[in-house]
């Protein structure tokens, strides 16, 4: 397994970045960068990369590969972008802190049920 931050020119900076990601699997936070391919695709992106006419499609197939960075996760990458969670959790951070859990799938703002009715 390989990080995307280190495939060649040109495709790291199609799928790269350093804007944060949040997995939909174990609810962690990692950069764009980080997201990791499996050797066999890495190394096939190294090779066809040079010279490639097409390196969006190179990026799209590399893409098609990606997965969760953390090892106990690694499933194939479902992520939602981190300013999107936070728009539905202000509370969070601005930036996450990587390997803490925010599961954004609980339901934001659940009122808890003791609205105020001004009695
Ligand atoms: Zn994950």
């Amino acid at each position: 397994m390989k990080p995307v931050k280190e495939l060649p020119d040109g495709l790291r900076e199609r799928l790269g970045g350093t804007d944060y990601l949040l997995c939909r699997s174990c609810h962690r936070a990692f950069t764009r960068d980080d997201v990791i391919v499996d050797d066999d695709t890495f190394a096939k992106a190294v090779r066809f990369a040079p010279g490639s006419p097409d390196l969006g499609r190179l990026a799209e197939a590399v893409s098609m590969r990606a997965r969760c960075p953390y090892e106990s996760c690694r499933v194939p990458l479902d992520a939602d972008d981190w300013p999107f969670v936070r728009s539905r959790h202000p509370d969070y951070p601005e930036a996450p802190v990587e390997g803490e859990v925010y599961d954004a799938a609980s339901a934001p703002a659940e009122s808890a049920g003791t609205a105020d009715c001004g009695a």
